[in-house]
């Protein structure tokens, strides 16, 4: 009997084999990654540094155990080519497996923009835990951070190294915090509560080059002021892993696209996770991911099952100012009511129909749990039955 194979360990792989597996006790299974295998939450990468944790501590169970717990094989290895008629991978090293089904869970490149600069290759990003690891080392027995991007990643690093004792420095291209998140008068009650915590903002310019000096990183901001940094980390932006799917001809935009049952353009093949667009979607979240791995168990197991996206707020781990958003998308009609209080927001976005939209509740308007339960049963959901 072909196994099925799920090609990815992040929490897209491993929450769909532990969904599967709850339904299907036996069947053989087949996990491929290119990393370590350990089970790990990313979203404790932005978060660790202040409490002193190694990539060791993040790890909630090792590849070995994650076998053994989910009765399934585990190689460590690249795929580098997929045959969608044979459901058919190929990893480095010629290995070829074949399954019954294939799932891409493949995440997301960090994505990197074009810097001068004789130091360039010195920035750092982090998306996984070699890449935390790497980041420790280059912060042990320094000071100066530079940190390029001001979205939820790049806000949730800076908070937490400057908690860890860091100078930081936050550089935004955009002009504001969060763009793609908030409205313009919560940004800037963020940017308020992030300079209260000691973070200097670099807003509306960008980095062009980074040079090597006598003693430290030399970091040329667009509109010309030069900043000294002990280590770069870039947090601009994820692309979705879709260079496997596209050169075998699975359709692809912006993601691997799927309809509503994770099915690729291929019978066989499915993709979830930060790879995969869910009709026109590219939610590189946690939650909608857990919503995607309930679904497409059910369906690996036989009863074909759409996904459903109840409204899914996001939550951006800055502790001082804590934010929590449900956002609008771009060119929506309607409006923003605000209540603002120094760092403390509360905002509802409501369209010509008083339906509630979106919201932002930030400092100690996120901090009530009961608050964001009561605006986000009032949203719509965002794929519906
Ligand atoms: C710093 C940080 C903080 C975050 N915080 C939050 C948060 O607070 N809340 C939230 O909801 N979301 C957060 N996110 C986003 C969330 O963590 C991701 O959406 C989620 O972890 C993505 O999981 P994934 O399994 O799709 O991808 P990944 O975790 O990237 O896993 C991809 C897997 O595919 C494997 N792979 C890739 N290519 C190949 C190949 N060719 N062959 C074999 N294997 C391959 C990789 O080795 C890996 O195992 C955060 C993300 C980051 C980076």
């Amino acid at each position: 009997m072909k196994p099925l194979i799920i090609v990815g360990t992040g929490l897209a792989g491993y929450t769909l084999a532990k969904e599967w597996r709850k339904r299907v006790p036996e069947g053989p299974l087949v996990l491929i990654t290119a990393d370590g295998g350990s089970s790990y939450s990313k979203p404790m990468l932005s978060t660790g540094y202040a409490k002193g944790k190694s990539a060791d501590d993040l790890i909630m169970a090792d590849e070995v155990a994650m076998a053994d717990q989910l009765k399934a094989e585990i190689i460590q290895g690249r795929v580098v080519s997929l045959n969608p008629e044979q459901r058919q991978v190929s990893l480095e090293g010629g290995q070829i497996l074949q399954g019954s089904d294939v799932v891409l869970a493949l995440g997301a490149d960090p994505f990197r923009p074009a810097l001068g600069g004789d130091a360039s290759s010195q920035v750092h990003s982090v998306n996984d835990l070699g890449d935390y690891r790497r980041l420790q080392a280059a912060l042990t027995g320094v000071r100066r951070v530079t940190i390029v991007g001001g979205g939820l990643i790049g806000c949730e690093f800076a908070h937490d190294l400057r908690t860890g004792g860091y100078e930081i420095d936050l550089v935004e291209p955009a002009g504001r915090l969060l763009p793609s998140l908030l409205p313009e008068a919560a940004s800037w009650a963020l940017a308020g509560a992030l300079q209260a915590h000691g973070i200097r903002l670099h807003l509306g310019q960008g980095v062009s080059a980074i040079n090597y000096g006598d003693t430290r990183l030399q970091v040329s901001l667009s509109q010309g002021e030069t900043l000294e940094a002990d280590v770069v980390l870039s947090a601009v932006g994820l692309r979705p892993r879709i260079t496997l799917a596209q050169s075998a001809g699975l359709t692809c935009q912006r993601g691997i696209q799927v309809n509503r049952y994770l099915e690729c353009s291929r019978p066989g093949w499915y993709a979830l996770g930060d790879c995969a667009e869910v009709e026109g979607l590219v939610l590189p979240y946690v939650l909608p991911l857990m919503a995607q791995a309930r679904a497409l168990a059910q369906t690996l197991a036989g009863q074909r099952t759409a996904v459903q996206y109840p409204a899914m707020p996001v939550v951006v781990k800055t502790p001082s100012c804590p934010v929590v958003v449900a956002p609008v998308a771009p060119h929506t009609e309607g409006s923003w009511e605000f209540e603002i209080e120094g760092h403390d927001v509360k905002a509802l976005f409501h369209d010509s129909k008083q339906q509630l939209l979106g919201f932002v509740l930030m400092g100690r308007w996120a901090q009530q749990p009961a608050e964001k339960a009561a605006l986000q049963k009032k949203l719509p959901d965002m794929l519906a039955t």
